[in-house]
């Protein structure tokens, strides 16, 4: 019998989270215990952490063997821990959830009910964002319905990366090898059969937001041009309004010039043309620089990640299931 209950791994990353770790695992110890016909696995990606975070993790593993860890070799961020931690799960569905106590973890019994009902993507979406201030709020609105407007997949706002995920859209996220990852918009593009659960967001039950608005806003250019080449698509356009705009002014001027004579003032009208053309053109300059960035970021192939330790092993790097890499 004991063998055929389900493997349900519980994702963790955690960057300086040692004001936490303990409080969390409390909090899913009750769930994990509640749901007695599932076994559990609740792997921490120490992400670089500077302070305790690894330690307490660690201590965790003594009394608990459903306690697991993977150490990076030095902080990747939150988009890279969550693929280190999905190559590394081995359940038959996978939990992602902050370690901060944000995402509630009372709501994994729902979750999981919903999965076994047949749905492989149950994602938790927030009725309200406690304890975030009015702007950031606002720029995430206003960010979502840009993002929406310009790309043909369907992306779900208000939503973080608490979700649980069946073992095939964890293999088909496997599967993704970017190496600047824009998870949310890869959670939408491999599709599957998804369902919302809504929830209330709770304030961080301890220390700091690692989050400031420069990585929010690398963020979110890398989810507009991970996902769409749209801005190219405007540049072009603008680009031909422009010279259509160009070519009229030419003929005006040569029609001025050829029966009203020469009229030399024109200072003005030339500095306006060329400030605003060299403005337009340095600006899509930037953006044909965004994706030829990109490119060239992909196109090195490197690992996404290096392992420090999985558990008490140590590990080299055989984990890279990097299509680009021979072993
Ligand atoms: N995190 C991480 N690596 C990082 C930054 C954050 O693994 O470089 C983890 C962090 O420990 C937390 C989650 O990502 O579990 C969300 O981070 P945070 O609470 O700072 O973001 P916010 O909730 O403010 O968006
Ligand atoms: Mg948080």
């Amino acid at each position: 019998m004991e063998n055929t209950k389900k493997l349900i791994t519980i994702l963790v990353p955690a960057y300086n989270e040692q004001e936490v770790i303990n409080l969390l695992y409390e909090r899913l110890q009750k769930i994990m215990d509640s749901q007695t016909n599932y076994n559990f696995e609740v792997l921490f990606v120490n992400d670089g952490s500077k302070d305790d975070t690894l330690k307490l993790i660690q201590n965790l593993r003594k009394t608990d063997s459903r306690i697991c860890y993977l150490n990076l070799s030095r902080n990747f961020g939150k988009e890279t821990a969550m693929i280190a931690g999905l190559d590394y799960s081995k359940g038959d569905c996978v939990i992602i959830i902050d370690a901060d106590l944000q995402d509630p973890p009372e709501l994994i019994p729902d979750m999981i009910k919903l999965w076994e009902e047949g749905y492989d993507d149950v994602y938790a979406k927030r009725k309200s964002r406690k304890g975030e201030t009015f702007m950031k709020k606002f720029t995430s609105k206003m960010y979502y319905r840009t993002l929406q407007s310009v790309t043909n997949i369907e992306i779900q706002k208000d939503t973080g990366d608490f979700r649980l995920l069946d073992r095939r859209c964890v293999e088909a996220l496997k599967s993704i090898r970017e190496s600047q990852r824009y998870t949310k918009g890869l959670f939408s593009f491999i599709g599957y059969n998804k369902k919302e659960i809504l929830y209330d967001r709770d304030p961080r039950a301890a220390g700091q937001t690692k989050w400031n608005y420069g990585k929010l806003i690398n963020l979110s250019i890398d989810g507009l041009t991970s996902f769409t080449t749209a801005p190219l698509r405007w540049a072009a356009i603008i680009g031909i309004l422009v010279s259509f705009a160009g070519f009229i002014y030419m003929l005006a001027i040569i029609f001025k010039t050829l029966f009203y004579g020469i009229d030399v003032p024109g200072y003005s009208s030339t500095m306006v043309v060329i400030l605003f053309l060299g403005g337009i053109q340095l600006i899509f300059l930037g953006v044909i620089g965004e994706y030829l960035g990109r490119t060239f970021n992909e196109t090195k192939y490197r690992p996404l990640y290096f392992i420090d330790c999985y558990n008490e092993e140590k590990e080299t790097n055989k984990n890279l299931n990097n299509k680009h890499y021979k072993e």
